[in-house]
């Protein structure tokens, strides 16, 4: 009798899917800029803005370098670390590899709300847009099944809640909270 407690939360399956990265085989493009910021749009289709995507090329032709950088999670504050990276002879500058939208920079960012952009592996689609358009094979869908717990949130309340969380960073949760009272008055 080992004393372990015994695990009764309910976990399903759950499938993960990835996009992995071959920075050689980026030539910098953009395809997958547009047609990100495209589906995205609203009504879906109706515009493309690269800045509205939530996949962003790193661009320096003069140096070579192409990087395609996923938005990932939204971040309060900026962090402490700013290491360059040389690769293969290739210099990176600091922040170049990594997926925050943060205070520090204008990228991933919707560019009307400033609001944090995130990559939602375009739910609802069998493989994701980026990966079908990318021509060049640079980005790769992985997918792996994963034991997850049962009352996982949908991407839907994870970016409701991102969003909230930004907007109280900006504003104050006091002052949405009154903004969200004088709204349902006018109703
Ligand atoms: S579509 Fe592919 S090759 Fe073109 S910029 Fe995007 S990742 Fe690079
Ligand atoms: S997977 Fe979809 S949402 Fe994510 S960056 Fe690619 S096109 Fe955009």
């Amino acid at each position: 009798m080992t004393g372990d407690k015994i695990d009764t939360t309910e976990k399903e399956k759950k499938l993960i899917k990835t996009i992995r990265i071959d920075v050689d085989k980026c030539n910098g493009c953009r395809a997958c800029e547009m047609i990100c910021s495209a589906f995205h749009a609203a009504p879906k289709y109706s515009s493309n803005n690269p800045a509205r995507s939530r996949i962003r090329i790193i661009r320096e032709p003069l140096r070579d370098l192409y990087v395609p950088v996923y938005a990932g999670e939204y971040t309060v504050s900026e962090c402490a670390g700013r290491d360059k990276y040389t690769i293969d002879g290739k210099e990176y500058d600091e922040c170049a590899f990594c997926r925050a939208s943060c205070p520090s920079r204008n990228e991933f960012k919707e560019p009307d709300s400033g609001l944090p952009l995130k990559c939602d592996m375009c739910e609802g689609e069998e493989e994701p847009l980026c990966v079908k358009w990318c021509m060049h094979d640079a980005l790769i869908l992985e997918e792996r099944e994963e034991q997850v717990e049962d009352k996982e949130a949908t991407l839907e309340q994870e970016d409701l809640a991102i969003g909230l969380e930004s907007l109280a960073d900006k504003f104050g949760m006091d002052n949405i909270m009154d903004a969200v009272a004088r709204m349902n008055e006018k109703d």
